[in-house]
């Protein structure tokens, strides 16, 4: 029996004013199969969609045909009007005939949008709908990292009803919180105390991950700890083990290599600075000190704020004389400008450089020589003190941690978020996240940010207990399929194995959970292996027989 497939046009609220409507409806109305055309404006709002769940239903259809913008946009919307109406979201064929057609040409293209619609309704001749399954969850996450970003995250998994277990490398959790407290007011020791005395988290210090396998909702992890290796499933795995800085020196920024006369307390990190503001026994106050920054990576938010709250610090506690080197303070991050302010009015004096500050040794103090773009004039300032530019890196074992789970990084090394715009948490892997500084340099504002979008994504992925999984909507023909690897090379998600379907040869094994249905196997099979539902070669052949046939 012929489907009964139902066309649905949107004007787009008449954002297409050179197709010619009411003309293409009744040119699409002939198209064999289609059983009713509906012009329906701005058919993805509300009252649009609406009634085209009671269409759907009234003319008993079994495919749809929405001709409209670009399905990257609204087919997800559709989809759903199909689910509610009672059909399978995958019966649903869009065609773009706003940005392919309408917005892409001048003049009239009322016959490009019937030539569209018309490939589309050959295609949704053919679509099938796609199986699911409701797969049980594990509602255990793993948060790997003991810092800051690794508690807090544990803490506000706990308090959406997920079990968190903190795996930390060190035998302690937290070690270098002390800033967050004096500069942000987290009283860390009581989040860890808190953490740690909660019955839904577990703590486990002195372990490494050292495999995992699996898919969202389903990671098998195995933890080396003092010598004894455990196996433990988690739902979810959040990476929060932070960055490193390092000196600038040797860098070729205009900083001499480390030797005799200035290292030791003369050249200091921000961390070393923070240490000696905050060592009660330290009788060492520097009348003068110089700070370096912005030269390597420009704009980069930790070394700003790092000086920022250093320099007025040390203003404060020791009243010492500073001097900030800089190209420019001009970052995106919440307070700095207030930051910046309260420096200057302290005293803070900043000295605003084009080119890399010559540094020397003179009697013993530090010279910092720059021209001062607003000057137009050489300034050497003699420090006791130069708290030197720092660059970040990511944390060692990123990189290990990586590529057990096969997560990209990106050009420096850290981990590479699915999308920085739109998903900056989420990896190309479903269900692993990174949250703080082991995604780059962020300011608290985003860390949090990042905190609170992570535990939001798996609490929505595992809450339920179950994920709705589509079943071989891809999938690689046994016949077919020669065990070249290929698609496991590429695939972004890591959701293609080798392995024995029925105890037959190796194919290639598509993980239903892991899929995020991307198509680049199926692009790439040099056998022609794998048939991606909604993209199988038959139905894109059935498009290109309905524009030929126009
Ligand atoms: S690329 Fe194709 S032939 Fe190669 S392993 Fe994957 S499915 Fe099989
Ligand atoms: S469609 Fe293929 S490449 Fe894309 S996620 Fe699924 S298995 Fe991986």
């Amino acid at each position: 029996m012929e489907a009964r497939i139902g066309v649905f046009i949107c004007n787009c609220g008449g954002g297409m004013k050179n197709i010619d409507f009411d003309a293409a409806g009744a040119k699409v109305a002939k198209i064999r199969g289609v059983t009713c055309v509906n012009l329906i404006s701005d058919l993805c709002l509300e009252e649009g969609t609406e009634k085209m769940a009671a269409r759907i239903r009234a003319e008993n259809l079994d495919k749809v045909v929405v001709a409209g913008c670009s399905p990257q946009f609204k087919e997800h919307v559709f989809r759903n009007v199909l689910e509610n109406a009672g059909l399978d979201g995958h019966l649903l064929c869009m065609a773009n005939i706003r940005e392919q057609c309408s917005w892409a040409h001048d003049g009239d293209v009322t016959e490009k949008a019937v030539d569209l619609v018309k490939m589309a309704v050959y295609k949704a001749r053919l679509l099938r709908p796609v199986e699911k399954q409701d797969i049980a969850v594990d509602r255990k996450v793993l948060v790997v990292g003991g810092g800051f970003s690794a508690v807090a995250s544990a803490l506000r998994l706990s308090r959406v009803g997920l079990r968190p277990t903190v795996l930390e490398k060190e035998a302690v959790l937290g070690t270098s919180s002390e800033e967050l407290q004096r500069f942000y007011g987290f009283d860390v020791s009581s989040m860890i105390g808190a953490a740690e005395g909660d019955a839904n988290i577990e703590v486990l210090t002195s372990a490494r991950m050292t495999a995992a396998k699996g898919a969202a909702g389903d990671f098998l992890v195995t933890i080396m700890r003092e010598g004894e290796e455990i196996s433990r499933k988690y739902g979810a795995i959040v990476f929060a083990t932070g960055y490193r800085t390092e000196l600038a020196l040797d860098s070729g920024l205009g900083l001499p290599a480390e030797n005799e006369a200035v290292s030791g307390p003369k050249i200091v990190s921000q961390e070393q600075l923070f240490d000696m503001l905050n060592d009660p026994f330290t009788d060492t106050k520097p009348r003068t000190i110089g700070f370096v920054f912005g030269f390597s990576d420009e704009n980069s938010r930790f070394p700003t704020l790092a000086t920022l709250n250093n320099a007025l610090a040390a203003k404060k506690e020791w009243d010492s004389e500073i001097y900030v080197f800089c190209r420019d303070v001009e970052v995106d991050s919440e307070g700095v400008e207030k930051l910046y302010r309260e420096a200057r009015e302290c005293g803070v004096v900043f000295l605003k450089c084009e080119a890399l500050p010559r540094i020397a040794v003179d009697n013993g103090r530090i010279a910092i020589e720059a021209e001062d773009v607003f000057l137009g004039e050489d300034t050497v300032v003699a420090c006791d003190l130069l708290v030197a530019e720092e660059l970040l890196f990511p944390t060692e074992g990123t990189a290990a941690l990586s590529s057990l789970l096969n997560i990209r990084l990106d050009s420096r090394g850290f981990y590479q978020d699915e999308n920085v715009h739109l998903y900056p948490v989420a990896s190309e892997r479903k269900g692993v996240f990174f949250v703080g500084g082991c995604r780059g340099d962020l300011d608290m504002g985003r860390v949090l940010t990042d905190i609170s979008s992570a535990v939001m994504s798996i609490d929505k992925l595992l809450s339920s207990g179950t994920i709705t999984a589509e079943i071989e909507r891809v999938k690689a023909d046994p016949q077919k399929c020669v065990a070249c690897l290929t698609c496991i090379r590429v695939c972004p998600h890591g959701a293609v194995q080798l392995g024995r379907v029925d105890g037959g040869k190796e194919i290639a094994v598509i993980a239903d959970l892991a899929c995020d249905a991307c198509g680049i196997c199926a692009a790439v099979c040099p056998a022609k292996a794998i048939d991606f539902q909604g993209y199988r070669d038959d139905q894109l052949l059935a498009q290109i027989e309905a524009i030929g046939e126009s």
